[in-house]
């Protein structure tokens, strides 16, 4: 027989963040109060946590579950010893730790560097409920146009079609993006590099 694992949910401290299901929707659902539900799992009213007995061949679904989870609320145990195999040390919200401060600065004139990949042209179109963004190779001459409904989906499509190359472009990419939608589903006006009104 092989080894067992347990995962253990805290119903009661989930956020409804739904990142486990997102990535799992055949071991997460969503309840009516919008919190993940655990299927198949069962309430132990001791511990107060829903718990479900897997084999070691789902071992690896349930703990990408756990780690994406930003509340921490679901842990993988060794069904036999009872110990965490996350191998993580997780802050949870509440906890109080002291941690270094870092300010924050940015110089553009010194630190600003042109992606050797291009750029791009962001447009949102609230009548269609699309963004639609225009992708410019290093000699300015447009390569590509690329739509979606969502700026989550728009930069991981950029991210995995190599078609940024440097990680302040992608953040900035990102930044503009979530703008971008915010400004369809809320009916805004949106001007690429200018703050929304
Ligand atoms: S990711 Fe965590 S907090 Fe979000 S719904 Fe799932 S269990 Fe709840």
């Amino acid at each position: 027989m092989g080894k067992k694992y347990k995962v253990v949910y805290d119903r009661e401290n989930c956020i409804g963040a739904k990142k486990c299901m997102g990535i799992h929707p055949k071991l997460w659902k969503k309840d009516s109060e919008d919190k993940a539900v655990l299927l198949g799992g069962k309430f132990d009213p001791k511990t107060r946590r829903f718990e479900l007995v897997i084999e070691e061949s789902r071992l690896n679904d349930y703990k990408e579950s756990a780690l994406i989870c930003p509340a921490y609320v679901i842990d993988v145990v060794d069904a036999e010893t009872g110990k965490s195999v996350l191998n993580i040390n997780p802050t949870k919200p509440g906890d109080k730790v002291e941690v270094p401060v870092l300010r924050a600065h940015y110089d553009s004139r010194k630190e600003w560097k042109m992606d050797p990949k291009g750029f791009f042209t962001i447009k949102p179109y609230p009548d269609e409920q699309m963004i639609r963004v225009r992708y410019y190779g290093e000699d300015h001459a447009l390569k590509l146009s690329i739509e979606g409904a969502n700026a989550e989906e728009i930069y991981v499509t950029l991210v995995r079609e190599k078609l940024v190359s440097t990680l302040e472009h992608a953040a900035y990419v990102g930044c503009e993006l979530m703008k971008a939608e915010i400004a369809m589903k809320k009916n805004l006006p949106y001007v690429q590099d200018d703050p929304l009104p």
